[in-house]
């Protein structure tokens, strides 16, 4: 059998090859590589697909992440409420901006924000009165959206200005509304391996707010005023580039075709592995667009040896997060001691991801499952 891959990009643009290189020759014939048509082309068909009123496509999900931030003036002496069990990239751009990262734990099923334990750190540094709560970000891990009617309750009842980091949630849905919905300000990354990826840096910034839309827009190209030398406020160079948004248009045609397959992919690990493994779930009403598709093993020792029984397979497999954020070496000055966030430091210890994009095949899942459902117990 070919060599199985974690996340085929190589399937994929073999797939959508003849569209993907008639785009980038019409990039280099047209020569606008800064703000070309593609690019507004780009966010009216995303604005399209997630049914969102503004969107505006950036240099990568880290800057979607810190350009809201920056927009809202949070900084110094604020709170920005955080799960700790994710990407470094949503605790990082408060740290950015001078503000404190609070990690919040997560739900064991569903790798998300807990919504108690956000409301007990709300309250917690509410009680302490040395930061101000301003913010939370959500994530949409592996391409599940969190749970958000709870979180939405929790920041109006403390009036927080809510931001989803759907970075990995591109195509979930909760109830038939699109993820990138679900904040006051929602982000996206086109990183290669998100499920809507690019080929090289990429993100995008969603929300219904008019003047906050102009704000970005502006803190996107050096935080320009109505005239292109007139300056307004401090920005970025914060561009997606022509090429990658040209790249994105067959891409994001091809979308739902692909996030159909990872579905019926997921869905087949899951009546394969049940029973022996505990899988991931998706609750009722929500989509999972499956950025990753995560068991929970039983021990350390567990996943040590499923990943070795698998590589011994030729199968890759991974592991995200190995570390929790307030366990990780730059936030040790925050003082999260060994246990704060249980679930976060165990799902650490135990996650396993298994090979999953949107060609992979009914064969492969069958031969991965094979190899995990033949290891002794
Ligand atoms: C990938 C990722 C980001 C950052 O996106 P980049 O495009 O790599 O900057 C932010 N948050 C989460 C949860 C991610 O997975």
């Amino acid at each position: 059998m070919a060599k199985i891959a974690f996340n085929d990009l190589k399937a994929q643009y073999h797939h959508l090859k003849d569209q993907i290189d008639a785009q980038i020759a019409a990039v280099l014939e047209e020569g606008a590589f800064i703000s070309g048509p593609q690019v507004t082309q780009l966010e009216d068909a995303l604005c399209r697909y997630t049914g969102r009123q503004y969107c505006v496509t950036v240099s990568n999900g880290t800057d979607a992440l810190v350009m809201p931030l920056m927009a809202k003036g949070i900084g110094e002496g604020d709170a920005v409420f955080v799960p700790s069990f994710t990407f470094v990239a949503t605790a990082e751009v408060v740290s950015q901006q001078g503000a404190t990262p609070v990690f919040c734990d997560v739900d064991e099923a569903t790798f998300n924000l807990d919504p108690v334990s956000l409301r007990a750190q709300i309250e917690r540094v509410r009680k302490e009165g040395r930061l101000k709560p301003r913010a939370v970000i959500s994530v949409d891990l592996f391409g599940l959206p969190a749970d958000y009617s709870e979180i939405r309750a929790v920041c109006d009842e403390f009036g927080l200005f809510l931001m989803e980091d759907a970075a990995q949630g591109f195509g979930g849905e909760i109830n038939g509304v699109k993820a990138c919905n679900f904040g006051d300000v929602s982000t996206t990354s086109f990183f290669p391996a998100k499920p809507l990826g690019c080929y090289g840096d990429g993100g995008a910034i969603f929300t219904d707010d008019p003047a906050m839309y102009e704000i970005l827009t502006s803190i996107r190209v050096h935080g320009k005023g109505a005239e292109k030398y007139d300056n307004v406020r401090v920005g970025l160079n914060a561009r997606l580039d022509t090429m990658q948004a040209a790249i994105l248009l067959p891409k994001l045609e091809a979308f739902d075709t692909e996030n159909q397959n990872r579905n019926r992919m997921a869905a087949l690990y899951t009546e394969l592995l049940k029973g022996k493994y505990e899988t991931p779930p998706v609750p009722n009403g929500f989509t999972s667009s499956w950025a990753q598709y995560t068991l929970r093993t039983r021990s350390p020792e567990h996943r040590t040896a499923l990943q070795a029984a698998l590589k011994e397979a030729g199968i890759p497999s991974m592991v995200y997060y190995p570390k929790p954020l307030h366990q990780q070496t730059v936030y040790l000055p925050l003082g999260y001691g060994e246990g704060s966030l249980p679930v976060s430091e165990h799902l650490s210890k135990v996650v396993l991801s298994l090979p999953m994009h949107g060609y992979l095949t009914e064969e492969t899942v069958r031969s991965v499952c094979a190899v995990l459902n033949e290891i002794e117990e």
